[in-house]
């Protein structure tokens, strides 16, 4: 960072982190709970997020790429950290060097792994997303019991939802799950969790309702938001009737209207989706946002608020799913799109 203040923050609660891992851990039945921390830990702070978590007892960390495990390989032991998205041949000197665990998704990458030397490993079971893993049509060509295989994974694909795919892919993965020589087995994240104890196994792989996400219906009685979003007014003036504010003049002042511009715009995540329809807040005062989101840029209606000056601080509503609700953005693209000029700020 650099000695100039940051005109926007992202103020963090470590509190309601770590409790929403132990509700979700608690929620596990008798398995663990891992913690997805990939995408910077969903756009929070993977070093944060992971050094809390490792605290509050959690010893599996998941994320996709082999640079986000190097990143917090000096706060988490490399042999707890999992990379899902895989191998390729460059890197194996690299991977052996840092000691985190890959996932093998392809009868390749057993082989691949299995000729270099083997190893501990986990292996993805791609149980019916059919994104990445090892089909089901595809695991008679890979020799399993050659290798060390800590983890079996797969992946539900729509565990928000009652959908008869869930207990279809429970069962195919519990079909194919005493072959595989596997230590231990892992099939639900943060909605697979509340499909019952059949989808716990020996380990659960939570990501977005460990950030405030609620993942299914319900949730929101024991997960807390963990990110709250203010910004700076950088102008403050008076509007009369008649004019318009923003790109493409899409608002027109239909009084005389008090605005202030804040320092927040959509390459900060603040999507154009919340154009005309976000809020900010000053206390309990809502603060309509006026108009287009600009890069860097958002107007406010600060009628209801006259005491505001420019410099103050003021809340951007983000409540996952309430903003979800409002843009027709999932959860997952709301938090992991926060952008890098926030000032994060744990309490
Ligand atoms: C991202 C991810 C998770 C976490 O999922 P959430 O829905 O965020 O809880 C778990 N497992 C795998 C393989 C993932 O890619």
């Amino acid at each position: 960072m650099t000695d100039f203040e940051p005109p926007l923050r992202l103020t963090l609660d470590g509190e309601a982190l770590t409790s929403n891992w132990q509700a979700l851990n608690t929620r596990s039945s008798s398995a663990q709970a891992g913690a997805a921390v990939k995408a910077n830990g969903y756009g929070l702070g993977a070093r944060e997020v992971a050094a809390r978590l490792r605290d509050a007892g959690c010893r599996d960390f998941f994320v996709a790429h082999w640079g986000e495990a190097a990143a917090i390989a000096d706060v988490i032991p490399p042999a707890w950290i999992s990379v899902l998205n895989g191998i390729q041949a460059q890197d194996i000197p690299h991977i052996r060097a840092l000691g985190a665990v890959p996932v093998l998704n392809t009868p390749e990458q057993v082989a691949m792994w299995h000729a270099s030397g083997g190893g501990r490993c986990h292996v993805m079971f791609d149980s019916g997303i059919n994104r990445l893993g090892i089909g089901a049509e595809q695991m008679s060509q890979c020799d399993l019991r050659s290798l060390d295989i800590d983890l079996l994974l797969s992946h539900l694909a729509s565990a928000d939802e009652d959908s008869a795919q869930n207990s279809a892919q429970q069962r195919l993965f519990h079909e194919r799950v005493a072959a595989s020589g596997a230590k231990r087995l892992s099939l639900a994240n943060s909605a697979g969790i509340m499909l019952g104890t059949d989808y716990h196994y020996d380990l659960t792989r939570p990501g977005l309702s460990l950030y405030g996400g609620i993942a299914r219906p319900g949730m929101d009685a024991f997960i807390k938001p963990v990110a709250r979003l203010s910004a700076r007014l950088l102008q403050v003036r008076t509007l009369a009737a008649g004019t318009s504010i923003g790109y493409n003049a899409t608002h027109v002042c239909r009084d005389e209207t008090a605005v202030g511009t804040i320092s927040i715009g959509y390459a900060d995540g603040y999507l154009r989706a919340f154009s005309g329809k976000g809020h900010a807040h000053h206390g309990a005062v809502a603060l309509p946002v006026l108009g287009r989101v600009s890069m860097d840029l958002v107007t406010i209606d600060i009628s209801a608020a006259p005491e505001l000056r420019e410099g103050d601080w003021v809340d951007v509503d983000y409540d996952l799913p309430t903003a979800s609700a409002l843009t027709g953005l999932s959860q997952y693209e709301l938090i992991t799109n926060l952008g890098t000029r926030f000032e994060r700020i744990w309490r």
